[in-house]
């Protein structure tokens, strides 16, 4: 079988903030996203879930540099994107592009649709005047709005046909990889499965490479190749999708598929219900950062934190369960 291309690989990547906290404003450092590592292939979709706060819309913009990395590297098809200087970065941005989750705040109100999509191939320069309006006609057919739409405001838009002129935007420049932060989460349920296919009509048209973030599995399961679970800045499992959901290993991970609802009566599953908030990463906790919501936790968990090991089929996760620790495991720690 042939290897597939690595497009994005991220090493150890780290953004950590700096925060002045109480009355002599003492500065703590706030590991939003802490030492994480994935590589995502061309034509790909791989998915960043996880509950709000845990890391993965900070990713996705370090990704894209529009926050600077605490560490690490991010390599985009053999560039370098922490080091590389804003003049190389502003060129390569046009193939690295970004769906955002309201589609309402991100367009500009004061500009027509015309202007919107016109605006990306002016700031790079691409084609003559009369060039860029066909493009921006022929892009509005693309996700199923027309000609007629380009003189419109955006408040004269539905939520949906916002996030067409969004994802419009992003695709104009035809780049090779697009970050999808919650792309459909500020849609009503029967509008999100209209936008996903038309994110995977246009993956398939245009060649396209996604990164989807998201805090709700049963939106990835059926249009994500593999899936990265994160937790409090760290990513705790990382399998294929179908892999993930049949055979989750990480507790976080069963925690959260069994909140996905069923989608066939005979099926069954028993909601695992986690105790308390996800905790400030202002404050983590000691060892396992799940270990206070855990609902499998050891001793061990409360004082180390655990290695990841690989399950095959690019399977891995990260938790003393799987840590070979057999000596360990009967000291779980009881959850009254
Ligand atoms: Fe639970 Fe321990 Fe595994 Fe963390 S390392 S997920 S606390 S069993």
């Amino acid at each position: 079988m042939m290897k597939q291309k690595v497009l994005l690989s991220v090493n150890n990547l780290k953004k950590y903030y700096d925060i002045p906290q109480g009355l002599f404003k003492e500065k703590i450092i706030v590991k939003a996203v802490d030492d994480i590592s994935f590589t995502i292939t061309k034509g790909e979709t791989f998915a960043l879930v996880g509950e709000s706060g845990c890391g993965k819309s900070t990713t996705g913009r370090t990704i894209l540099k529009l926050t600077e990395p605490t560490g690490g590297r991010i390599i985009f098809d053999g560039n370098d994107i922490a080091a590389l200087p804003y003049k190389k970065m502003r060129t390569l941005r046009n193939r690295m592009q970004m769906v955002f989750q309201d589609p309402y705040a991100s367009l500009n109100p004061k500009k027509t649709v015309r202007e919107i999509l016109t605006e990306p191939l002016r700031v790079h320069k691409k084609f003559d005047h009369d060039t860029r309006l066909k493009k921006v006609k022929s892009m509005l057919e693309i996700v199923g709005l027309s000609e007629y739409h380009l003189d419109r405001y955006p408040h004269e838009f539905s939520g949906g046909q916002r996030q067409r002129i969004g994802i419009a935007r992003a695709v104009i420049l035809q780049p090779d990889f697009i970050i999808a932060d919650e792309p459909v989460s500020a849609l009503d349920v029967s509008v999100q499965s209209q936008v996903i296919n038309l994110m995977l009509e246009l993956q398939k048209e245009f060649e396209l490479t996604y990164l989807f973030i998201s805090h709700d599995l049963s939106v990835i399961q059926h249009m994500t190749d593999r899936v990265a679970v994160m937790y409090l800045g760290k990513i705790v499992e990382i399998a294929k999708t179908e892999d993930l959901f049949t055979n989750p290993k990480h507790p976080y991970t069963k925690a959260l598929l069994s909140a996905v609802p069923i989608t066939h009566p005979k099926e069954k599953k028993e909601r695992i219900i986690l105790k308390g908030d996800v905790p400030s990463p202002a404050n983590p906790p000691s060892g396992c950062t799940f270990h206070p919501r855990c609902p499998a936790a050891l001793d061990i968990c409360k004082t180390q934190a655990p290695k990841t090991s690989e399950h095959g089929n690019s399977h891995s996760v990260s938790c003393h369960l799987y840590n070979k620790i057999e000596e360990e495991i009967p000291h779980a720690i009881s959850h009254s």
